[in-house]
């Protein structure tokens, strides 16, 4: 225990308050350094006393906090008294009125919707949601507070070290999951890639000390490299008389990580772990034209990828951010990124939107796609009946996505996260246009309304005022705007269906000579396996059950019988299908209704369940098993005992249940199990008995017991499943002895 110098302590205060100021001075103006005096007077007093984990005084967090927001964001006066007090409400005595009442309205709404996030994950998932709304909500009306929030984050990071170690994992993992995205998206590069890196260091300290001291070996080689590199480029440079800076940058030891987590390579195999940038200090009416003479020079001596070419001067991305990309073949072979950018751009790609407002005087930048985030924002925020949770996950979707520009006949740009189809260009348009969309032309050619956008593509939206949503619609769009239009449209438009449904059922019924009343629908609803007559009416409606299904219901009669049928010598499973089939004598053993009387047992080995095809084998102690052909007995059995085989079907949906065991495979999200259990046991009502799910690097494997009727259930539910957000496949598992 070191004894604390409190005077020592106090002109530590004070060196640091006079660097924040000194730091700050650019962005000052008449009153500025007066009031940002009262803040830190004010939180000085209300946080005195108080220490923080690591024994310094509290004081230190929110003074680093303003210092991150001038230094790193380039924030001026509202942020720094904003960061100054951002802990006071939340920590202390002080109220917002106070703080209204000593700084204003603004100051106060920023530091009452810093104050309202500051819980965010303290209450489980569902309030982690709702305040995270709130959060993007405050945001919407002053960036700032997500600004400071961020450079709180980042702070918090950076002092990970004297938290005890679980918090430390809550603290990283909610900074990987919410905050480094909403850094990237808000174009903050450094800000994102620093949490990433202090994330793996604290989740994965050896991976992360392995992969640093990896880097650092192979510093002395790659210099070289990259010096030998830039040489000819420089001296072309030179010659054409341009200003510049140009660099190795190497990449962050988190996105090495993830590459080699990704492509399932060792370190020694990443070949990128640095990128070459050219930054120029060209006026800003020549930028274009002399990044491109330097592209022009870096591609004289190097040969370039054409696939890795980005432009995103032409067209800046959604947060920002612009610079000329390309990949280009080193003498070695080997490839290399580099990097074409003003210092403006730089600068921005480094401090994000902050950096904006510098520069927004100048036209060529798009100040706009701030306004255009937000409102996006402002549209997923305000489409209430989607839940809190939904939202959240549509959001970090939204944020992982990479963008996919395309534009409307007219020329209009529209960005649209990667993997956005021709429908979710139209309901970007406008909701009526999305709802009434049947195809699209895409550069003049007709394309199905799941046509995945490319990079600029010009797309016209085909519509029929015919058209109207369907459910398939949202396995392939993915906007939150899209999804959430649709979902709103099927609702309506079930209830439609049913009463189609109902009056379909009247009349075929009255066909069939069969009364329609409560208790045919509900013989019926029993028949089809559903669990209510809406349901009932709804498939009728859609057409899943069809005149063939009710003729089936008609004619069905239970019924039983058994006689054992010898088959001839057969291998294999497959051609042993075909045999079954064959046989030309209706003595088939009907199993699962009221076959009490007869000895059979399902076999474990294969699980059959009502629907499979099936086939019943005469065991000498145990009566009759029914196995399915593709049983991996099935071969075995038929080659050596063929005589003792009977054919067998089932009688009729029994209501009894059998297990069965599904794999899930898929891309895990947020919210996937939940999904997934949602559908099992609520929608479908179906039980489960166990579920085991393994989720690494981001695939989702997942295998689920359950109790189910038949393969006609089991088909919907397998269908069903399969359009959950992320799945990729499911398939029957066969159970594991
Ligand atoms: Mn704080």
């Amino acid at each position: 225990m070191i004894a604390i110098d409190v005077e020592e302590e106090n002109r530590e205060i004070v060196r640091r308050y006079r660097q924040l100021l000194r730091h700050a001075k650019p962005f000052l103006k008449d009153n500025d350094s007066k009031l940002i005096r009262k803040a830190f007077n004010t939180a000085l007093e209300a946080h005195s006393g108080t220490r923080r984990k690591s024994g310094e005084p509290y004081i230190f967090h929110p003074m680093a906090v303003a210092k991150i927001c001038v230094d790193e964001i380039g924030l001026g006066t509202t942020s720094i008294i904003s960061a100054l007090l951002h802990d006071v409400v939340e920590d202390t005595e002080w109220t917002i009125k106070e703080i209204e009442r000593d700084f204003g309205k603004k100051i106060a709404r920023i530091i009452d919707g810093l104050t309202k996030i500051s819980g965010v994950f303290e209450h489980g998932s569902s309030q982690q949601a709702e305040n995270f709304r709130k959060m993007l909500l405050t945001l919407s009306e002053d960036v700032r507070v997500i600004l400071v929030k961020l450079a709180d984050r980042l702070h918090n990071m950076r002092t990970l070290d004297s938290m005890p170690v679980n918090k430390q994992y809550k603290i990283a993992s909610e900074t990987i999951f919410l905050y480094a995205p909403l850094a990237h998206r808000l174009g903050l590069y450094a800000f994102k890639s620093e949490m990433e890196d202090l994330y793996l260091r604290y989740t994965e300290p050896q991976v992360f000390e392995d992969l640093v001291r990896k880097i650092d070996v192979a510093k002395e080689t790659r210099n070289k490299f990259i010096k030998s590199f830039i040489r000819p480029i420089q001296r072309s440079l030179n010659e054409q008389k341009l200003n510049y800076v140009i660099k190795g940058r190497p990449k962050s030891v988190y996105s090495i990580w993830n590459k080699m987590k990704k492509q399932n390579i060792p370190f020694e195999e990443v070949y990128d772990l640095f990128a070459v940038r050219i930054i120029l200090d060209v006026p800003v009416e020549n930028e274009k034209a002399v990044c491109w003479q330097v592209y022009s020079i870096v591609t004289d001596f190097y040969k370039p990828n054409p696939d890795r070419l980005r432009d995103w001067i032409s067209t800046p991305k959604a947060n920002g951010y612009e610079s000329l990309h390309t990949t280009v073949m080193a003498k070695n072979g080997q490839w290399v990124e580099v990097q074409i950018r003003t210092h403006r751009m730089d600068d921005i790609a480094e401090k994000g939107y902050a950096a904006h407002w510098k520069y927004k005087d100048n036209e060529t930048t798009s100040a706009s796609g701030l306004e255009q985030w937000i409102s996006k924002v402002r549209d997923m925020l305000e489409q209430n009946d989607s839940s809190a949770l939904e939202f959240v996950d549509d959001f970090r979707g939204n944020l992982f996505n990479d963008e996919v520009f395309a534009f409307t006949p007219k020329g209009e740009l529209k960005t649209l996260p990667r993997g956005a189809t021709a429908l979710d260009f139209a309901f970007e348009i406008h909701s009526e246009v999305g709802a009434k969309c049947i195809g699209a032309k895409v550069n003049q050619k007709l394309v199905p309304i799941n046509y995945a956008l490319k990079n600029g593509d010009q797309v016209e939206i085909l519509t029929s005022t015919k058209q109207k949503a369907n459910e398939d619609w949202l396995r392939f769009v993915v906007t939150s705007k899209a999804k959430s239009r649709i979902k709103e449209g099927l609702k309506e438009d079930k209830k439609h269906i049913v009463d189609e449904g109902k009056e379909i059922l009247y009349r075929k019924l009255k066909h069939f000579k069969i009364e329609p009343n409560n208790d045919t629908f509900d013989k019926l609803r029993a028949y089809f396996n559903l669990p209510n007559q809406f349901e009932l009416f709804y498939q009728t409606g859609k057409g899943l059950i069809d005149n063939k299904d009710l003729r089936r219901f008609k004619d069905f009669k239970p019924a039983s019988t058994i006689k054992s049928k010898p088959s001839t010598r057969i291998s294999d499973a497959k051609s042993f299908e075909k045999e079954i089939v064959k046989v030309k004598s209706d003595d088939v053993l009907l199993i699962g209704e009221d076959m009490d009387v007869i000895d059979y047992k399902l076999a474990k080995c294969c699980n059959p369940i009502p629907g499979d095809s099936v086939f019943g084998f005469v065991t000498v102690t145990e009566g009759i098993k029914i196995h399915r052909p593709s049983c991996p007995n099935a071969p075995e059995l038929l080659a050596n005992h063929g005589h003792r085989v009977v054919k067998a079907k089932w009688a009729s949906q029994h209501m009894s249940s059998f297990l069965v065991s599904l794999k899930i495979i898929g891309t895990d999200r947020v919210g996937l199990i939940n999904d997934v259990t949602m559908i099992i046991s609520e929608e479908l009502k179906v039980n489960m008995r166990s579920m085991s799910i393994d989720t690494d690097t981001g695939i989702f494997e997942g295998e689920i017991m359950l109790y189910i009727n038949d393969t006609r259930h089991l088909d919907l539910l397998t269908s069903k499943l399969e359009k959950v957000e992320g799945v990729v496949k499911v398939s029957r598992s066969e159970p594991k002895e």
